[in-house]
């Protein structure tokens, strides 16, 4: 396992937070990640994926490729819920990452 590089805690575990907590984790970083809606699946419409994006998610990440399936998700695009629910499980996967739902910050001291 890389050697521990510092420690972040991200508020919002939607997709900008589940896939910076996953880079992060796989830079070496322990990560938590607080989310204040419960752990139910969550909804959305189609989402467009740029080609590059997760391989340079990847790439950034230290690793040669997020583990999102088979193309055409990994290369085209999916339904939001899709990419969310794939994204959640690599971070409830990741050893150096942990997810707490019901979990509303109110505020920073
Ligand atoms: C009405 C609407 C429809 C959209 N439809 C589409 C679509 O069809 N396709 C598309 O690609 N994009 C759509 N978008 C854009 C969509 O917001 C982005 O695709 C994507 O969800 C943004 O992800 P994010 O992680 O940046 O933010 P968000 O998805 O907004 O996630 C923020 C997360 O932070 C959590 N959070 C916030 N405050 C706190 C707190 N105090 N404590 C703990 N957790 C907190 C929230 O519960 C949430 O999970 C839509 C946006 C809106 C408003």
């Amino acid at each position: 396992m890389t050697p521990n590089r510092g420690t972040a805690v991200i508020v919002g575990a939607s997709l900008s937070g589940l896939m910076t907590g996953l880079a992060l984790s796989r830079a070496g970083w322990d990560v938590t990640l607080l989310e204040r809606v419960g752990s139910f699946p969550r909804t959305g419409a189609a989402i467009g994926l740029d080609d590059g994006l997760l391989g340079r998610l990847a790439r950034l990440a230290g690793r040669p490729a997020f583990p999102l399936g088979p193309p055409p998700v990994a290369q085209q695009g999916a339904t939001w819920s899709e990419l969310h629910a794939r994204l959640r499980a690599a971070a409830e996967a990741a050893p150096r990452l942990a997810l707490h739902h019901d979990v509303p910050l109110r505020g920073v001291v």
